[in-house]
């Protein structure tokens, strides 16, 4: 019998877009800048484009093309609250939980000003996301979420599913009412296409292989040439611990997917409920996330991490098995759905701390590093970067980066981030799915 997993297309970039016809040609030779970006996420384009605003000297070197990591392969929902389990960031940090708040709320602001600026076509709808709950106990904990964010300064509504107009597999949910949707792979191809129109220099298939110090200045080995700077911005995400200068344990890398199902038709969308258009991240320790495009498809993954064990981080698709589990999940959330097939399927590298918070600092008085959004770059990444941008210039700390700035380049092992923890979360998660379902089926049987 045929299976909706049966003829899925595994990408090795994106789902969303295919990588730009003009990839600009590698560094060849050495040359000499005040400020150097390494990696061309959303992250560092952003630095190195609001250098190029303050009138600065830039340059910016992509080991593959401008967009080519996650900044292309995310679920394009741009989150107006911060990653992480909130419940246990307030209990661990709660001093600390409005300035998160504002800085979520700031970072999604400043992304949709972005693209209103520069025009760029990118679907993005303002719907806000909703922490969608799957059982009454996620239920209970959205509840809690909800308390957290308001006392924090955020701003939410919490509702059932019908009030919130999400489908009604769901028990209801918190909206953030900042934020929304888009293609991520348009978005980040439009942002490499403004830093090409600026005068920033940018290498693509340029390579860092080392970041070293001589004579006062940070020099940067690529393969056929050396970039001499004053400072340098570390914006490699994932990829950052490929050097001896990374600080230890700043981050691990973890691989996460998304998959995308065939175009379903209108009606069948329609019964859903799925009024708001909002995306929605399931309560679960590593959520499940789930979100509409234009093309009547819909676009969902994570479920479980995997974790990176060595650099270089390996160029992957999917298991197939993961693929066949978030098909399963989906049957569950979206019963009317179940028959529908899934098409595509990607994944990325994503850079998560132990804290689940972001990370900015610097190291000595010329290395800074913007990094590990975790999975809440698309609004903070771009956001963050354009800070670490400020800061170079006025040298002084803007208020939003102190929130996530770390004075000393010290971390700690992120213990549950082993392959082992990992997979002690996931089987969590199932277990409550399944205590979850039993539950469900005795209430309609009673
Ligand atoms: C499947 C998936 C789903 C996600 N969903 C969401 C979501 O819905 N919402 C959300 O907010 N976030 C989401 N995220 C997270 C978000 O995409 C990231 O946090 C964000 O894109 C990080 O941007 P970045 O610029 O820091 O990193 P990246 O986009 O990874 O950029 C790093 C760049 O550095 C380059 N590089 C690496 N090493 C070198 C080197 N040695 N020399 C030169 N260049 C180098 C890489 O080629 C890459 O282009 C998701 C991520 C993934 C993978």
């Amino acid at each position: 019998m045929p299976t909706p997993t049966d003829h899925v297309e595994y990408a090795t970039f994106s789902g969303w877009v295919d990588p730009p016809a003009d990839v600009r040609p590698a560094l060849k030779g050495d040359l000499d800048c005040r400020v150097v970006v390494i990696g061309g996420g959303i992250n560092g384009m952003s630095t190195a484009l609001r250098l190029v605003e303050r009138g600065q000297d830039v340059v910016l070197v992509e080991a593959e093309f401008c967009g080519h990591g996650a900044s292309s392969r995310n679920a394009g929902q741009l989150a107006g609250a911060p990653g992480g389990d909130l419940q246990l960031l307030d209990l661990l940090s709660r001093r600390k939980m409005p300035g998160m708040m504002r800085l979520a709320e700031h970072a999604a602001h400043h992304v949709e000003d972005f693209i209103a600026k520069h025009d760029i076509d990118c679907e993005y709808e303002a719907t806000g996301n909703a922490f969608a709950a799957v059982s009454r106990g996620q239920m209970g904990r959205v509840r809690r979420v909800a308390k957290i964010v308001t006392r924090a300064g955020g701003h939410v509504e919490v509702g059932t599913a019908a009030e919130l107009g999400i489908p009604r597999g769901f028990v209801g949910g918190m909206r953030e009412v900042v934020g929304g949707r888009m293609n991520p792979g348009r978005f980040s191809l439009g942002m490499r296409q403004v830093l090409l129109d600026s005068s920033a220099r940018v290498f693509e298939q340029t390579k860092v292989t080392d970041v070293t110090r001589a004579d006062g200045r940070v020099v940067l080995t690529t393969p056929r040439g050396r970039v001499r700077a004053d400072r340098v911005v570390l914006a490699t995400n994932a990829f950052a611990g490929e050097w001896d200068i990374t600080p230890k344990h700043l981050s691990v890398p973890i691989y996460v997917i998304e998959v995308e199902t065939e175009p379903i038709a209108p009606d069948r969308l329609a019964a859903l409920g799925w009024t708001s258009g909002m995306g929605l991240v399931t309560q679960h320790a590593i959520m499940e996330n789930y979100r509409l495009t234009p093309r009547n498809t819909i676009v969902f993954g994570v479920r479980r991490l995997e974790r990176g064990t060595s650099y270089p981080l390996p160029e992957k698709v999917p298991d197939p098995g993961l693929v066949e589990e978030l098909a399963g999940a989906f049957a569950t959330r979206f019963p009317s759905l179940a028959d529908v097939v899934i098409e595509r399927a990607w994944g990325g590298w994503i850079a998560i701390t132990s804290s689940w918070l972001p990370l900015a600092g610097r190291m000595g008085e010329d290395i800074y590093y913007s990094i590990a959004c975790n999975g809440h770059g698309l609004a903070q990444a771009p956001y963050i970067g354009t800070l670490i941008a400020d800061a170079i210039v006025d040298g002084e700390l803007p208020e939003d980066l102190r929130t996530v700035w770390q004075d000393k380049p010290k971390f700690p092992r992120p213990v549950m981030m082993s392959r082992a923890g990992l997979r002690t979360i996931w089987a969590y998660d199932r277990f409550t799915d399944m205590v979850n379902g039993s539950r469900r089926h005795a209430r309609l049987r009673g």
